[in-house]
């Protein structure tokens, strides 16, 4: 009887749409956790708190899966602790957590506490795909500019470059993908070659264009990869190595002997060849796919390397005819954050009435097409 009301107090919650979730995310070196209160079903939900620890690979220059699998034990305890001490709160009523796809070690440090938790509050748990965090995080904005489904998104950061059309919110196809590396890795190496510094090279090298007018023009070759040629045409992908090589080979002299104005030359005509080579394979996924895109009318530009000016303004002026809506969510949204896991997750608990059950273990590769074609889905009754 005890365990009946308690059920129907959960679904009376749940239908007014007013319950805090638990969000981790933990599939790769971050440890990050959020509290969310969805307060209401037509109002964003309000982030009470977001903490993020991130293991620190600097000196190393990679991350050692060991390494963060112990990370990630190791703080997924405290920062969850401190978590719920700041949002005033002894449990919550739903759990989010990354199940995939990811390093299985880093995943488990996650998923395991997550269901943990799930059994000692007696509240259901939802295992959520990586990928649909960052798809789906623009959908709870609250700035007129949430996309409503089908729209699609440009994906760009360290680890991906994808273009992705989303129907629903279980239902997505990549359009155009990478054959080596992400835009933002490029950007890093690329910027790394000229002497630029820091953290994120690309963010680095944006500034340095900026910081003054270009007075001088260095005259470079720069390739457009995967172009047509007679034995290949219409190639659907981006391809981003091809630049590190190429301004390698523009290099005539040691980088000492450049002057600043040059570099900034030589950074700008990099960045520019290296937007442009996006802004054409988006062109031609769209020329060939015109039935696909009817209907959709926004354009979301999200991960790290979305941040940039010239990116945004390039996008907007190439593509204008085709979306009416670009949508740019925050950086703290882009990159990996609990935020988007747990909003995801309410996606999937609300809309599709989904959770995951107990036998759930983290999944290392899960496209992205095959969201419920993983085991341990479950339907709420
Ligand atoms: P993420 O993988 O989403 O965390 O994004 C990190 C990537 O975004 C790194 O490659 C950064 O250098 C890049 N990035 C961050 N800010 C900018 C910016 N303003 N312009 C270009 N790239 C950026
Ligand atoms: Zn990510």
């Amino acid at each position: 009887m005890l365990a009946l009301s308690k059920f129907y107090s959960f679904r009376y919650t749940v239908l007014r749409r007013w319950y805090k979730v638990l969000a981790i995310e933990t599939s790769c070196d971050d440890t990050c956790v959020a509290i969310l209160d969805r307060k209401s079903p037509i109002e964003p939900p309000n982030t009470i708190v977001h903490l993020k620890e991130t293991l620190n690979s600097a000196s190393i220059g990679g991350i050692i899966p060991t390494r963060a699998h112990l990370h990630h034990q190791q703080y997924i305890g405290p920062v969850v602790h401190r978590a719920l001490q700041l949002a005033g709160v002894a449990n919550v009523d739903l759990v989010c957590v990354t199940r995939g796809p990811g390093m299985p070690g880093s995943l488990s440090g996650g998923l395991d506490f997550a269901k943990g938790l799930a059994v000692a509050w007696k509240k259901p748990y939802v295992g959520v795909h990586h990928m649909l965090g960052h798809l789906l995080v623009a959908r709870m904005l609250n700035n007129g500019r949430n996309p409503s489904f089908p729209f699609v998104s440009l994906l760009v950061s360290g680890g991906h470059t994808i273009f992705v059309l989303s129907r629903s919110c279980i239902d997505h196809e990549i359009l155009c993908d990478t054959l080596d590396i992400a835009v933002g890795d490029s950007l890093d190496k690329c910027g790394r070659e000229i002497g630029i510094r820091g953290n994120m090279i690309a963010k680095e090298m944006e500034s340095f264009i900026k910081q003054a007018p270009l007075r001088v023009d260095i005259p470079m070759r720069l390739p457009n990869p995967l172009k047509n040629k007679s034995t290949r045409v219409d190639i659907q992908a981006f391809s981003f190595a091809p630049f590190i090589t190429a301004l390698k080979s523009n290099l005539t002299k040691p980088l000492s002997e450049y002057k600043e104005d040059e570099v900034r030359s030589i950074a700008y005509q990099t960045q520019e060849a290296i937007f442009y080579h996006l802004v054409t394979k988006l062109k031609l996924v769209i020329r060939l796919n015109r039935e696909k895109f009817e209907g959709v009318s926004s354009f979301v530009l999200s991960g790290g390397v979305g941040a940039n000016a010239r990116l945004r303004n390039l996008l907007e002026i190439e593509l204008h005819d085709t979306f009416d809506n670009f949508c740019y969510p925050p950086l703290e949204l882009c990159s990996d954050n609990a935020i988007m896991i747990g909003w995801a997750g309410i996606e999937l608990f609300e809309n599709q009435s989904l959770t995951t059950d107990l036998y759930a273990t983290p999944i290392r590769k899960w496209p992205l097409t095959q969201l419920l074609k993983v085991p341990c889905w479950k339907l709420i009754e």
